[in-house]
Formats: structure tokens, C-alpha cells, sequence
């Protein structure tokens, strides 16, 4: 019983370890390979920001454990920059967010960014989310893109990751007017927790650890007897099963229970 325990717990633990490991593994994929072409949704919003425009982009980017969205409020941000595309299969979320909350979306992730330093029509502003089989971690990105720093890096700036991306190099195409897009070119290790995501990941890989453990057991078991030793202990028992262990108790209670 106790070992039942042990077992769960342990499997549950490499679980957590695996659903935050493996999505961030999987951010190396898309550094080396491309993306795949972004779902573009155009979405009106109320008219705060300008008054010719009102309306907010948003490029949805998703690949194997990751999924990015970029809200800008231009048409600037183009998909002219696209690397060698390539097919996977995404991650998703377990509650996915419906389609009519773009507007909120785009309200939020501009929270806790400064206003002056990314002005609503000079940023791009991105939600990166990671995780598989479902998403499980996000980070927000602001990144002002039409004031280029001293150094040619943009002026960026995030929030929910353990590895800020912030004013890392990027690469600025003056010919083209394009850039390298931040998430296929640098590592992110978002850690705010989706927990639906997180919960399901942590079962999933749990689920997977338990079943390697349980054959990993059987396996000793099988070994042990097949040595004449107790299966659970090791312990020496020149091939008497049918007396239990004396050393830890195995069969102990269902001897004691046939000869009372
Ligand atoms: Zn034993």
C-alpha cells in the first residue's frame, strides 16, 4: 500500500517536472524549423485607440506546444517575414478561450505595460503560451517596434518569464521593413500557470510515469523470484514463497489468515 503510494506521488511529481520541461524542450523546434502560417483574425474593437482605425490584428501562431498571439493595432506587422513554414500538429487548451473575448484579450494583455514607452500604435504586443499535449504556461510580450534602439534591437519588455526576453538582438531588415518575429528566434520559458492546462499535462505525464514504474516493479518482482528472494525486499528466501517474508512481511497476513 505504502508502495502504491510512493508511486503515485512519484509519478505525479515527474508529471509536473515533464509538463514544464517538454513545452520548453519544444521551443527549440520552432527556432530551427519556422512556423506554421498564422491564422489571421481582424477583430473591431471600441474606438479608444484611433479614429480612423478601430480595429486590432491579430496574428495567432501555433505549432507543436506553442501557441503565440500578436495583437497590433496597425496593419505594420506583416507576414512577409515568414521563414520555411512546416505543418505540425498544436498543442490546444483544455477550455479554450471563445472568439468573442478577442476584444477584452486585446485590453488586457496592454495592461502593465507603460503607455509612453509602448504607445498602443508603435507595439506589438504578444501572448506566447507553451505546453503539451494542452497549453500550460503564458507570458506577455510588449514590444515597440517602430523606435529601433541604439544597438538595432528593439525596445521590449515581458512579463511571466524566467527568462526575459527583454532588448535581445533582433534581426532588422531595412530593405524588406521586416523583422525576425521574437518567438522564433529566442527562447522563452514562460512560467504563469494555465491550470487546466497544467492539471491535465501534470495527469498526463503522470499517467505515463506510473505505467514505466509499474513495468519497471514487475520486472524486479519477476527477477527477485526468479533468485529465490522476497519480491518486495530482496530478502533471501531460497525459494519458500509459500511461508511470506519474514523480513518485511510479504504474505505474512495471508499466511496468518489460512492457519488461524
Ligand atoms: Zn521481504
Amino acid at each position: 500500500m505504502m508502495h502504491q503510494m510512493q508511486r503515485i506521488l512519484m509519478a505525479l511529481l515527474l508529471g509536473l517536472i515533464a509538463s514544464w520541461a517538454i513545452p520548453n524542450l519544444l521551443l527549440e523546434i520552432p527556432r530551427r524549423v519556422g512556423t506554421s502560417p498564422p491564422i489571421r483574425l481582424q477583430t473591431i474593437v471600441d474606438n479608444e485607440i484611433n479614429a480612423n482605425r478601430g480595429f486590432v490584428n491579430v496574428f495567432d501562431y501555433r505549432w507543436l506546444g506553442i501557441a503565440e498571439e500578436q495583437f497590433t493595432a496597425t496593419r505594420r506587422f506583416s507576414t512577409k517575414n515568414q521563414r520555411k513554414t512546416m505543418e505540425l500538429w498544436w498543442a490546444w487548451e483544455v477550455f479554450p478561450k471563445p472568439r468573442q473575448t478577442l476584444d477584452q484579450a486585446w485590453i488586457q494583455v496592454r495592461l502593465g505595460f507603460d503607455p509612453t514607452e509602448f504607445a498602443v500604435e508603435e507595439s506589438q504586443y504578444s501572448i506566447i503560451k507553451v505546453g503539451f499535449p494542452a497549453l500550460s504556461f503564458r507570458g506577455v510580450v510588449a514590444i515597440n517596434a517602430k523606435a529601433p534602439l541604439a544597438n538595432s534591437t528593439l525596445d521590449s519588455q515581458a512579463a511571466g518569464f524566467f527568462v526575459p526576453p527583454i532588448n535581445q538582438p533582433m534581426t532588422l531588415n531595412k530593405f524588406a521593413g521586416t523583422q525576425s518575429m521574437p518567438a522564433t528566434t529566442h527562447i522563452y520559458a514562460p512560467h504563469d500557470p494555465i491550470w487546466s492546462g497544467l492539471i491535465f499535462n501534470t495527469v498526463f505525464y503522470a499517467l505515463i510515469f506510473w505505467v514505466l514504474l509499474s513495468i519497471k516493479r514487475a520486472y524486479r518482482h519477476a527477477r527477485r523470484m526468479r533468485q529465490g528472494r522476497c519480491p518486495m525486499c530482496s530478502y533471501e528466501l531460497e525459494f519458500v514463497f509459500v511461508d511470506g517474508c519474514s523480513e518485511c512481511g510479504w504474505r505474512k497476513d495471508r499466511v496468518s489468515t489460512k492457519s488461524s
